[in-house]
């Protein structure tokens, strides 16, 4: 077959243990890989509709994949400046300025991803941003279960009293006056929806931007945790476009609220797909996070907290992931506590059954696991879906309130990809986006250094749970494929793989510090360039 693609000249880490190394690949025009070997062999594979890519300097590996990323909830949240790298008030000022002179003086300044430290002991957070960005504002901390609106905005949202939400959300109010301080999403969206609600079109373009960001990060695919039938016709509408530029799996997700009728339409939907995207995964929540007391623990965190599943009903949780798994869904469950990991795996055991999709069930998060959940993530086939990345908040003085909340034993089993490798789970990685951001040599970075590349500043708290460069790669290569079935045709540059591949002017796998800088040349998904430094 001739080549649609071909790349010459370059270093290939194939992962294939057939032939670990090559210098070329060649891409035929069904978008998977038809040949892998040395130049001359790949040169005679082109013709005159091959681009050809000379790949002087080049280490191509195989395409990156991002085992939890959420692009549409991204699109959706993450809107105006990210906040990220904002240290304190000034900077936080400097950055709604702009945007308010950008906007004009009426608008909702908008920003995201901000750190709890920037407004830390601030009495009302809502009136000092009111000053800070000159008008109404809405904030999202990085977490995103916290947001900050200005009491203009709040006003305007026409919210005079403390509206009735749902779960544990909450505008906060004090002494009659809003605080600024929004509590979990029915909060937000009260806020956001009154003044500032998205349109399909801009959400449509939103995940296009987003996708399109990730695939110049060196992302090549992604498991999106955030579906809904809705983010399904997106994708086919983008696909038809062409837009679609990352080779998503993207699962249905399931909520106390979801009713009956929404589950039976659910389970006629696992087989749904387009070219580059399919679902056939069901996602549950079983809690929430460590530094709200929302995290399930076997036993209650240091201020009292942690002693709940995230369903008011577990019972019901238990018998949707039983009810999903026996229809042949792979199931996949947030469960950050110990206790909600326990209780996942009950739950898989009880379905005894495998995925149809050739996976392994699979877990979110797990931050803190014990010897024993770790042993029977790999003894019962259930994989752990790990980002270790999320250790980056932590305090070197373990002053922060994810460790004070959990105690110095619990703290210390934290993020164990060493052990959960040890042990012989599979461990995918991902960077939960736009949680934590979405650059997979960051991942790579961490996953190696236990704090972020390039930043030797901070705080290395767990240097025992570090992988090796080669084993953080296949987090996010052959570990992401095997998780949803995909061993035999994705995550390895071999005859027959998909034609997804990422390429550095550099070694990923050499200095970890550099992969902070390394820049990403090239990023193919299906044989298409869609990226090129
Ligand atoms: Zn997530």
């Amino acid at each position: 077959m001739r080549a649609r693609l071909a790349i010459v000249g370059a270093d290939v880490i194939t992962l294939d243990p057939a032939r670990p190394h090559a210098s070329a690949v060649a891409v035929g025009g069904d978008g998977t890989i038809v040949a892998v070997g040395d130049d001359a062999e790949i040169r005679a594979l082109a013709g005159a509709g091959t681009e050809l890519v000379d790949g002087t300097g080049l280490t191509v590996t195989p395409g990156l994949v991002d085992s939890h990323i959420h692009p549409v909830w991204g699109a959706l949240l993450a809107r105006g400046p990210e906040l990220r790298d904002v240290r304190d008030v000034a900077g936080l000022r400097d950055v709604l300025r702009a945007e308010r002179a950008r906007l004009g003086p009426d608008a909702l300044v908008r920003g995201w991803a901000l750190d709890y430290a920037v407004l830390d002991g601030v009495d009302r957070p809502g009136e000092l941003l009111e000053e800070l960005a000159g008008g109404p504002a809405l904030l999202s901390y990085f977490d995103l279960h916290s947001h900050v609106a200005t009491p203009s905005a709040i006003a305007r949202a026409g919210v005079t009293e403390p509206p009735r939400l749902d779960g544990n959300s909450e505008i906060v109010f004090r002494d009659g006056r809003p605080t600024g301080e929004l509590v979990e999403l029915p909060a937000y969206w009260l806020v956001n929806d009154a003044l500032d609600p998205i349109s399909p079109a801009q959400l449509r373009d939103g995940v296009r931007d987003n996708l399109r960001r990730f695939n110049a990060l060196g992302l090549t695919g992604g498991h999106a945790m955030d579906g809904d039938l809705e983010a399904y016709a997106l994708l086919d509408a983008l696909e038809a476009d062409g837009e679609l530029t990352m080779r998503l799996v993207v699962p249905l997700l399931l909520l106390p609220q979801t009713s009956d009728e929404q589950v039976a339409d659910y389970l006629r939907h696992r087989d749904d797909r387009g070219a580059l995207w399919r679902g056939g995964v069901a996602k549950f929540f079983a809690d929430g996070v460590v530094e709200s007391g929302t995290a399930w623990l076997e036993e209650p965190d240091a201020r009292g907290g942690g002693t709940d599943c995230y369903w008011p009903d577990p019972e019901r949780l238990h018998e949707l992931i039983v009810r999903f798994a026996q229809a042949g869904f792979q199931c996949a469950t947030h469960a950050i506590g110990d206790r909600a990991v326990r209780f996942a795996l009950d739950a898989y055991a009880a379905a005894a059954t495998a995925p149809a999709n050739g996976g392994q069930h699979r877990i979110e998060h797990l931050e803190i696991a014990t010897d024993e959940l770790l042993a029977r993530c790999a003894a019962e086939r259930v994989a752990v879906s790990m980002q270790p990345l999320h250790g980056q908040w932590r305090a070197g003085d373990r002053s922060d309130e994810w460790t004070r909340r959990l105690g110095p034993t619990r703290a210390g089993r934290a993020w164990r990809a060493a052990d959960a490798a040890a042990a012989g789970a599979l461990l995918p990685l991902g960077s939960d986006w736009p949680v934590a951001q979405a650059d997979p040599r960051l991942q790579l970075g961490y996953a190696r250094l236990r704090r972020l590349p390039g930043r030797a500043d901070m705080p290395v708290l767990d240097r025992e749970q570090a992988l090796s460069a080669r084993r953080a790669l296949a987090g996010l290569t052959t570990e992401a494929a095997a998780v949803v079935g995909q061993s035999a045709t994705a995550g390895r540059v071999a005859p027959g793989f998909d034609g997804d591949l990422t390429a550095f002017a550099g070694d990923p796998l050499g200095d970890a510090d550099a992969l902070a800088e390394l820049p990403v040349a090239l990023t193919v998904v299906g044989g298409r360039i869609v990226h090129r430094a």
